[in-house]
């Protein structure tokens, strides 16, 4: 299938990352249908597609079925800070699981193509590092965290039986910690806290020693990925891993933001919150070797583009 001029819809398109994805995709010359129930994305995020002759806003939610007209689906609708995830478990598990079968049996309908934002949270508080794709994970079914687990583990057992079973077009994308401009105030994911924090002169909420490791990817270089995974030949499934492998301890990141931004913040250490994993951190030598992608944004470079955005936020 030809790259750029489709009818696509993107699910959580006002989203962080889906709305860099809708821009993306106008950019290349897509008809873009941004699906959204405002539950964490903002219409400041799309703010300037609006008024775009190809692009077409509907709120709606995806636990309710939807006929559009569509050839492919990036379907990235849930809330995926775990403050906001967490706040309504039952409704996170639904947006995963039916908001996955809605959207399976509209690409059934149409014979589109789909892709789902999966998450390396499908391999839990890991034993083997870094994670490739074969690695089965270690989750835990019943803790705070399972409700966005389980629920993305289930949606990705969703598309491949309706990939074996009705021989659909899937791409599954287990997306690792990606940052960058149009994260919220209130998103409440580490990289956006620790800057809010850092800029406004509050103390830096350091979660347990800090000891524990996440690898960061640069929005730019996800939005890459993702369009490359659509892309890919039909017989390209996945799962494949998205990230970058630049591995660092909490603590090292809080002091790196600390350090950019040129704050006083004081680093100061809160419980770690319960199944937190201990280490993360990509294997994406499928990614490299099938999508021809790789990461090219380091961790410094991004955090200061964040930074920028976030300071930019805050005087307005
Ligand atoms: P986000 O919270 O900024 O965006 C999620 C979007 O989905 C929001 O616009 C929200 O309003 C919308 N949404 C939520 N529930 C919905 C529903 N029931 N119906 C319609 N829209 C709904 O999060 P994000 O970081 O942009 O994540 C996007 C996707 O990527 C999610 O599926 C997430 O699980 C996945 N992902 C993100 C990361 C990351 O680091 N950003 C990592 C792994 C996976
Ligand atoms: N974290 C932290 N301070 C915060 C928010 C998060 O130390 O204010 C920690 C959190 O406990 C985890 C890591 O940073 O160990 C990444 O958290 P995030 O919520 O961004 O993503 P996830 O845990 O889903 O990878």
């Amino acid at each position: 299938m030809r790259a750029g001029g489709q009818r696509t819809l993107v699910t959580g398109g006002a989203g962080f990352l889906g709305s860099h994805v809708c821009d993306a995709l106008i950019r290349r010359g897509d008809d873009v249908l941004c699906v959204d129930n405002f539950h964490t994305g903002t219409r400041g995020n799309i703010a300037a597609l609006l008024g775009h002759p190809r692009f077409t806003l509907l709120q709606h939610d995806v636990t309710v079925p939807l006929d559009v007209d569509v050839e492919r689906i990036f379907n990235l609708a849930c809330p995926a800070s775990p403050a906001h995830y967490q706040r309504d478990p039952v409704r996170t598990t639904l947006t995963c699981v039916q908001g996955a079968m809605n959207m399976l049996a509209l690409a059934q309908r149409r014979r589109a193509r789909i892709l789902q934002a999966s998450t390396s949270e499908v391999y839990g508080d890991p034993e083997v590092h870094p994670q490739p794709e074969s690695y089965w994970g270690r989750v835990n079914p019943i803790s705070l965290r399972s409700c966005y687990t389980e629920g993305k583990r289930c949606a990705e057992t969703l598309f491949f039986d309706y990939h074996r079973q009705h021989a659909l077009e899937i791409k599954v994308v287990r997306i690792f910690n990606t940052y960058g401009p149009r994260m919220g105030v209130d998103d409440g994911r580490v990289v956006s806290n620790f800057i809010v924090q850092a800029l406004r002169g509050e103390d830096i909420t350091l979660h347990g020693d800090g000891s524990q490791t996440r690898a960061f990817c640069y929005v730019d270089d996800l939005v890459e990925g993702l369009l490359a995974a659509m892309d890919a030949p039909a017989g390209f499934t996945g799962p494949v891993n998205l990230g970058n492998p630049a591995e660092l301890s909490m603590r090292e990141l809080a002091e790196r933001v600390r350090r950019l931004s040129g704050s006083t913040s004081r680093i100061v250490q809160q419980p770690l919150p319960p199944d937190d994993p201990r280490l993360r951190r990509p294997d994406i030598a499928l990614a490299a070797q099938a999508l021809d992608w790789r990461p090219r944004i380091g961790l410094d470079d991004g955090l200061k583009e964040t930074i920028a955005y976030f300071r930019a936020l805050l005087q307005a």
